[in-house]
């Protein structure tokens, strides 16, 4: 069945996803056990409005508990070698894989993505947990030496203890995974609370390890982030707190966290610039945002959602990426080739079309899109936003939809000046056929990955994470393993 729109078409599923829906409880200590309270959570499927199922409110009593067999495995899971918990993330990542199709339905029928995307994300949670694996093994510190008169030091790297760790709903079991497996792979133990949006594949996820990873070495409480959130954050027994998510909720994460001065890991939003020079590909320039300001529906931190052209070539690049936004397809996920499918909840999807109607009420130019279309599913038309002057909202607020504005600019120097413009830090990609440009801007911009003539390409081998209110967290790479270790230096006496 189709809906048409006035140009976007919403492709709908002949037949319903049906999903392999997890346990109901509390993952504490190898097995699902009840709440403390009766409290639920309703877990919906986006693209239809339908309920899913739900999953327990978590308390403060749920959360100590977790912390309590996290506590407990702790001293048994860090004396295990790398290679010990190598075969545990490698099974891990085999299961996954095994159970792909599985894990793929249901993160789509939980977050309204496409095929394309949730495919996508399984197979970078398989790769996350194999990498950490060789990764954890390949670790290692300086050798040992002397560095005062008859002393010798010895470094070593020790797993730094219980980890809380809470994740976003955007790409909910690879946020996971970028954070268990690392987290495991330095030997911590740790309480995971997924969003409560999309807990379903996490806990598909403990369902399925049961038996495979200790007991105690992995505990998931579900609930609302100013409950068990905040508790994991404060719990004194928590040594380090990592979070994936809004500035506003790191924000929280990181007061909470000072009472015990527990390390914090900060994943937080972010406002990708895409500075487009005038010696640019410019239609490679315009597929690479279709591409990366699109994927997901443009809910990804690093989506490149903010263009910065040179006004030389500005009317011909919005030309062509008008073109490109003009044929994406909009679709519930079992709709085959849907590019973008739908915003993750109504309220997600009332705030994007809000950001809209500011858009409009700023004088700005919706080139393309720019409205809901009809549901059910909170869906919304892909935008391209011009006639955006400096300094307007839109150029710095994360909308985290399918929206994305095109400034200009004069020269290089203003070009960077207005890219740095901002207070995220996470991603930005500049777009040049010039040798020496594609060297010296990526040096001038205050972002954690530039790429040139590309944009949101991840290898699982090199860190993601961001400057300034981005936050400071490093996720992949053998980067993230040093962020959940701690280092000790013991001096040996020879004399
Ligand atoms: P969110 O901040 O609303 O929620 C993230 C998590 O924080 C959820 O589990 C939520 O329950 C929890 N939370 C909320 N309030 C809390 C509190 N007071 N204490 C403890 N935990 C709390 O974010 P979201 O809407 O789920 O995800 C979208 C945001 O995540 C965007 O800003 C996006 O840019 C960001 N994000 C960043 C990265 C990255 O790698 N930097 C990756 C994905 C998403």
């Amino acid at each position: 069945m189709t809906t048409e729109t006035a140009l976007f078409t919403v492709r709908r599923a002949d037949s319903q996803l049906s999903p392999s829906l997890p346990p109901f409880g509390q993952f504490i200590g190898g097995a699902f056990v009840p709440s403390s309270s009766s409290e639920t959570v309703d877990i919906v499927n986006p693209a239809t409005e339908e309920v899913l199922t739900k999953v327990p409110a978590g308390t403060v009593e749920d959360v100590d508990a977790a912390v309590a067999a996290a506590v407990a495995a702790k001293d048994a899971w860090a004396a295990t070698t790398p290679r010990d918990r190598a075969a545990v993330l490698l099974k891990i990542a085999d299961i996954i894989e095994a159970n792909r199709e599985l894990f793929e339905t249901l993160e789509a029928a939980n977050t309204g993505k496409p095929a394309a995307v949730a495919e996508d994300d399984i197979s970078s949670a398989v790769d996350t947990f194999r990498f950490s694996a060789g990764a954890a093994r390949a670790y290692s510190t300086l050798g040992a030496d002397d560095y005062a008169e008859n002393h010798t030091s010895v470094i070593h790297r020790e797993p730094v203890g219980v980890v809380g760790v809470i994740t976003p709903w955007n790409y909910p079991l690879l946020m996971a995974a970028w954070k268990i497996a690392p987290v495991l792979g330095a030997g911590n133990t740790l309480v995971l609370k997924p969003s409560e949006q999309t807990p379903l594949t996490t806990l598909k996820l403990a369902e399925l390890i049961t038996g495979e990873v200790p007991a105690g070495v992995l505990n998931i409480v579900t609930g609302p982030g100013r409950v068990v959130g905040n508790r994991l954050s404060e719990h004194p027994d928590v040594d380090l707190v990592a979070i994936t998510g809004s500035v506003s909720s790191g924000q929280k994460v990181a007061a909470a966290a000072s009472g015990s001065v527990k390390r914090v890991h900060l994943e937080l939003g972010g406002k990708a610039p895409v500075v487009v020079f005038a010696d640019a590909d410019l239609e490679a320039a315009a597929k690479g945002v279709r591409s990366a300001g699109f994927w997901n529906g443009g809910q990804e931190c690093g989506a490149a959602c903010r263009v910065l052209v040179h006004e030389s070539v500005a009317e011909k690049f919005t030309e062509l990426l008008v073109r490109e936004i003009s044929e994406i397809t909009v679709g519930t996920p079992g709709a085959g080739d849907a590019e973008i499918g739908s915003m993750i909840s109504k309220a997600h999807y009332e705030r994007v079309l809000a950001a809209l109607d500011d858009v409009r009420k700023d004088g700005l130019t919706i080139a393309v899109g720019g409205r809901a279309i009809e549901g059910p599913g909170y869906f919304i038309e892909p935008t391209v936003v011009t006639n955006v002057p400096a300094g307007a909202a839109i150029t710095s607020n994360e909308i985290f939809g399918p929206v994305v504005s095109v400034e200009t600019f004069s020269t290089d120097e203003e070009a960077v000046t207005r890219a740095n413009e901002t207070i995220y830090g996470l991603a930005a990609s500049v777009w040049t056929r010039d040798s020496a440009r594609s060297l010296t801007v990526p040096r001038k911009l205050d972002f954690g990955t530039v790429w040139v003539n590309s944009h949101l390409v991840i290898a699982t081998e090199m860190p993601w994470g961001g400057f300034k209110g981005s936050g400071y967290g490093r996720d992949l790479s053998s980067y993230a393993l040093d962020d959940f270790s701690r280092t000790k230096h013991v001096m040996y006496n020879r004399g």
